[in-house]
Formats: structure tokens, sequence, C-alpha cells
């Protein structure tokens, strides 16, 4: 797979776990060469296959949604059905009462009817659930699968008695809980609301319609021209995003800070928490890249630092630059935090047209007076950038 695809195979990957604790669940039902000593053993084992195959048919289905939505198969927008909710409380309530009809099942045949129900409700909750997000709160709902994948990895352990399955899997378990947490702080949402749906657009590259009329003219700028700014510049703060990756620019990107902070520039990045298509994306591709750890910034470190620098260079991002997130309260990303790189003396935003990211909101920025646009594939460009500033 490409690098850019990285999101989606992570995705369908938690469906196989997802898929594992079913096919586990069903087989440990009906084997029955295991004998429990005693009737509360056997109800505990039960109770194992149950949540075990709950937590594994969610996470099977809403992962391959979320496959079909990060590859761009199924459109970002979300699906919002009428009574959305009650139909998930219904769900719920059919999940409990099979439950009972399950553990008060006298044999294998009699059980199996309820359990099979249950996974089927369990399948069309995960599809439900996901396809109800939009697309700009794909970041929490890949976290969110991941922890998932976690319990069910867990619950498998549960089943089978082993003890690593366990572990390992409440290590993913958590772990992904917390991502998911802290991925909603970063875009200002609410987990709940996120879970109940229909927040972003649908995605793709043209402008979303309400408020997205291109608002002005833009400046652009060419590759010589950026490379003098960069050189007179004495604080520069770069910001990746999602187009680097696709650009594989980063290596190009290295060798241009190696190059300025030879020169005495103070070079730095700025990383927002949903940069990218998968948590950390990257600061695992700026890492690949060898950019030492001590120049890599959160959002929260350096936003305040963009009043003192004198350019800042956007390479493939756009979302997480969008100026809409604080100043128009209509807009999909509204209130999510964004990288204020617009209040540096210049602003350069390195992509190939005027799309839109991910969340398919036209973006103000690229109108601002300091704002320049190095248009063309970000590797094409910032070798040519490395070029001028060495010639
Ligand atoms: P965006 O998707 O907002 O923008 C990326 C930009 O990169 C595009 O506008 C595109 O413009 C440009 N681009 C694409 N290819 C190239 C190229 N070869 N060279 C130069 N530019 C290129 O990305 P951001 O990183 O700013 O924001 C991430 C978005 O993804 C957020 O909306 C986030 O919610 C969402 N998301 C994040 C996940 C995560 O876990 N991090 C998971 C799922 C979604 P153009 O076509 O004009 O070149």
């Amino acid at each position: 797979v490409q690098m850019t695809q990285m999101p989606e195979l992570v995705a369908l990957m938690h469906s196989l776990v997802g898929l594992a604790a079913c096919l586990v669940g069903f087989a440990s039902y009906v084997d029955t060469s295991t004998v429990f000593p005693t009737e509360a053993e056997k109800a505990i084992h039960e109770v194992e296959i149950y949540i075990g195959i709950l937590i594994g048919a969610v996470t099977f289905s809403g992962s391959v949604i979320a496959f079909g939505k990060l590859s761009g198969k199924i459109g970002g927008k979300p699906l919002l059905l009428p009574a959305r909710h009650w139909l998930n409380l219904a769900g719920l309530l059919g999940v409990i009462w099979f439950g009972a009809q399950f553990l008060n099942a006298h044999d294998i045949n009699s059980g199996m009817l309820p359990l099979a129900v249950m996974t089927v409700i369990a399948l069309l909750f995960g599809v439900h659930m996901v396809m109800a997000i939009g697309g700009a709160d794909m970041p929490v709902v890949v976290s969110m699968l991941n922890s998932y994948s976690g319990w069910a990895a867990a619950a498998t352990g549960f089943m089978l008695s082993n003890d690593l399955l366990i572990v390992t899997g409440a290590l993913v378990g958590s772990s992904g809980a917390i991502l998911s947490y802290i991925m909603c702080r970063a875009m200002n949402r609410n987990f709940i609301s996120v879970i109940a749906g229909g927040f972003g657009t649908g995605g793709g590259t043209t402008p979303a319609a309400a408020g997205a009329e291109p608002a002005g003219e833009v400046t652009a700028i060419s590759a010589v021209e950026t490379a003098e700014l960069l050189r007179d510049a004495k604080n520069v703060i770069i910001v990746p995003g999602y187009g680097m990756a696709v650009a594989q620019a980063q290596h190009t990107v290295y060798e241009i800070t190696k190059f300025l902070r030879e020169k005495g520039v103070n070079v730095r990045f700025g990383i927002h928490p949903v940069a990218g298509r998968m948590p950390g994306h990257m600061n695992v591709l700026l890492a690949e890249a060898k950019v030492p750890y001590d120049i890599v910034f959160e959002m929260d470190e350096l936003n305040e630092d963009f009043p003192d620098t004198d350019v800042s260079m956007v390479i493939g991002a756009n979302d997480i630059v969008n100026p809409a997130a604080e100043d128009d309260p209509t807009s999909p990303i509204a209130g999510m935090p964004v990288l204020q790189v617009w209040k540096a003396k210049t602003s350069i935003v390195m992509k190939r047209s005027m799309a839109s990211g991910y969340a398919g909101v036209d973006n103000p920025l690229f109108y601002k007076e300091n704002n320049r646009m190095l248009f063309g594939d970000a590797k094409k460009m910032l070798d040519e950038v490395l070029a001028a500033l060495k010639g």
C-alpha cells in the first residue's frame, strides 16, 4: 500500500480484529470439549462469548464503513436517519433482551438463535454509528475503532483464557480510548456528540456551499521568491499537513530546515493533532526524515508565537490552518482549534490548487493580504525552493 493509504489499511485491520472476535466467539460456543465444573463458570463463559461477539461485530462493521469513508468509496456526508437515536436505543434494548434469552437457553441449538440475532443487530449498529459520523469527525472515529479493536481482542482473550491477549487487548483498548479523548479535545468536540453524529460535510475537493464563496484574490508566489523570503527570515514555522504525506516531501522539508538552521534561522515545526489522516501521522513522517524532536512542537506549544514569526510555511495542509474555524460560527469546522499561521508576517501555502481539504470547506487564509500561494506538488516545489536556496 501507498503511505497515504495507511489510515484505510489501519481501519481494515481493525475490522479483522472484530471479525476474529466474532468467529472465536461462535467457535467457543459450539465447542463442547470444555467441561465447566460449575454452572456459574459456564454462565461466565457465556457472558464472555456474548460480550465478545457484540464488541467484535460492532468493530467489524464500523471499521469496514470507516475504511470505505477514508478511501473515498463511501461519501463523507453523515447519514442522518430520522429517529436515529431511537433506533440505537431499540437496538440496545434488543441486545439486552436477546442476552437474557441466550443465557437462559438450555442447549446450543436454542442459544444459537438469540446469539445470531444479536450479532446482526450489532453489525447494523456498527454500520449506522459510523455512517452517521461526518467527514470532519473521522479522526475521532479512527481512534475510537482502534480502542474497540483492543476491547475485542481482550474479549477474545477471555474466551480463549489467554492472558497475553487480555493484557495486550486492554492496553490497546484503554490507550485508544485516551487517544479518542485527546482527539476530541483537540477538535473542541464533545465525545458524546461525535458518537451521536452529524458533524462535518461530504468532504472532497470542492469548497462547501454555505459561506464558501471564494472571498477574493489570491497572490501566487514562485519557488525563488519563497527561497528569498526564507533566507531573509529569522523565525520560521513549518506546518505540515496531509499534502506533505501525499507528496512524500518530508525529506526535502528536512533538507531545507537543515540548510536554514545552518544559516542561523530558527526553524520549528507546528503539529496539529489531527493533521494528515491518522493520529500522529505528521510526527511519524518527520521522524522518518530524521527531523530532531526538539524542533517539533504541538499546536498549543507554539500557537502564540506566530505574531513573532517572519514566515509560516504551510505544506499541503488546509483544514488545520483554516481561520474560519475561529471566525465563522456557521463553518462545519467552527470551534476546532487551528494553527494561526496568518498571524505571521508572511504565510506561504504550498498546495496544487484551490481545492478544499478533507472537511470540504473553503479556506479564507488563501485570500489574506499577507498570504502567498505556492502552487504545485509539495515535493516538486520544495525541491525548487531548496535549489534556489543553495543557488
Ligand atoms: P487537508 O485534507 O485539510 O488538506 C490537505 C491539502 O493538501 C489539500 O487541500 C490538498 O490541496 C493538498 N495536497 C494534496 N496533495 C498534495 C500534493 N501532492 N502536494 C501539495 N499539496 C497537496 O489536510 P490537513 O492535514 O490540513 O487536515 C487534516 C484533515 O483530515 C482534517 O479535516 C481532519 O479532521 C481530517 N482527518 C484526520 C485524521 C487524523 O487522524 N489525523 C483522520 C481522518 C480525517 P490540493 O488538492 O489543492 O493540492
